[in-house]
């Protein structure tokens, strides 16, 4: 018998504990329902899990390998690093998995036009990606900060053939652009619909998301397991909005002796006003029609936030990691942006693997819980995605 019971989650009303829900206008919460509805109701459809689990394997490239880090493990002399290859995946994060999914479920229901905000641009890549496979167009809008910065990501958005829509407003970065898409998919949520990047947003996008991306978790667990004959004492995940978090950990919850263990952008510090440390430092608030973990200035807006890595910096996060939180089933730690960078460096120069810089923050993690650890114990880390993106910015500021 397990100590927590997360089978039924969210509940009817898509909250998870006291968070998530459906904090938005009533005309919004119909097409809110009616999605949830015809989710429910179509991912029943042996033929929908079919077209998924298809695509998955001939398309992304799963199941994903797990690799044992033999060099890095070693070098730090304590617990056993391993990595979950999502990095390996078709457009090179994990944020295919829940694109392909939002894509299909838009064809299945008839939908002409798919909407979406973009921080690091890879959920614009993945999307505009899924949108191309599927047939359907593909609208996406992203911060002018962010453009400026993942050049290589918007190139990729416009040969896949999406509008994108910069935006400029604010502090021009993540928050700004979901504010700029939602505006555009009101214009007709009948016909449009709007594809959440991560585990964020009313209900029921946090557990639509997560459905997605738990396919990681479940090829993981069964790949450890049949590689070491044990399940892993420890396993970590960087988290922006939660989804690659929440995709791993959702097959652990009810393994009591494994710690799952999130890692935030602790930016230039925590002592400092630039970093993303929502469930460190936030408090319950509402955010994009959610309760969560909010980090909020005096006046009650959000914060404008920071991280090195610009798929993390987001001053919400997932209502189901806020509940996990609050349970205690999860730990939240962080990393700064020189612990991300040295990781990032240490990962490419020990194993020849280059990480985001998003996935950096929990190898990051690894990196210092390591030696604190025995030998006979493992540290499965979910590489969410690969560097590529990031080689010219690292390059430029470490002067390489
Ligand atoms: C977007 C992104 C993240 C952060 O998003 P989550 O929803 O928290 O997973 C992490 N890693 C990579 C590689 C990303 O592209």
């Amino acid at each position: 018998m397990s100590k927590f019971d997360f089978s039924p989650m969210p509940d009817a009303n898509g909250y998870f504990g006291e968070y998530g829900g459906q904090l938005i206008p009533p005309e919004l919460k119909t097409v809110m329902d009616e999605i949830n509805t015809a989710y429910e109701e179509i991912r029943q459809k042996p033929e929908f899990q079919q077209e998924l689990a298809d695509l998955f394997a001939d398309y992304v490239g799963r199941p994903s390998p797990i690799f044992y880090a033999r060099r890095l493990s070693e070098q730090l002399g304590g617990a056993r690093i391993f990595l979950k290859r999502e990095d390996l995946n078709h457009t090179g994060a994990h944020k295919i998995n829940h694109c392909l999914g939002e894509a299909l479920l838009a064809k299945y229901m008839g939908k002409t036009k798919v909407i979406a905000e973009t921080g690091a641009g890879q959920h614009g890549v993945a999307l505009a990606t899924a949108c191309a496979l599927v047939g359907i167009p593909c609208e996406i809008h992203m911060g002018q900060v962010d453009i400026e910065k993942e050049h290589p990501n918007v190139v990729k958005m416009k040969i896949l053939g999406c509008t994108l829509v910069p935006v400029t407003r604010g502090t021009a970065t993540l928050k700004d652009a979901v504010d700029s898409a939602f505006e555009e998919y009101l214009k007709d949520p009948k016909n449009f619909i709007y594809a959440i990047g991560s585990v964020v947003g009313p209900h029921p996008f946090p557990k639509m998301v997560r459905d997605f991306q738990s396919i990681i978790g479940t090829e993981a667990r069964q790949q450890f397991q049949q590689r070491e004959g044990k399940l892993p004492e420890y396993v970590t995940a960087c988290v922006g909005g939660g989804s690659n978090a929440i995709g791993m950990f959702t097959a652990f919850l009810d393994d009591e002796n494994v710690n799952l263990v999130g890692v935030e952008p602790a930016g230039y510090g925590l002592d400092t006003d630039k970093h993303s440390a929502t469930m460190s430092l936030g408090k319950p608030g509402e955010i994009h029609g959610m309760k969560c973990y909010v980090l909020e200035q005096e006046d009650g807006t959000p914060m404008p936030v920071h991280s090195i890595a610009s798929g993390l910096d987001y001053p919400g996060v997932g209502p189901q990691h806020s509940y996990l939180k609050d349970l205690g089933r999860v730990q939240y730690d962080t990393a700064t942006d020189d612990e991300c960078l040295n990781a990032f460096m240490t990962l490419s120069r020990v194993e020849g693997i280059i990480p985001a810089l998003e996935s950096s923050h929990a190898v990051a993690w690894a990196i210092r819980t390591a030696p604190t650890l025995d030998k006979d114990q493992c540290i499965l880390v979910n590489l969410s995605g690969r560097g590529d993106k990031d080689a010219d910015y690292v390059a430029q500021k470490l002067g390489l």
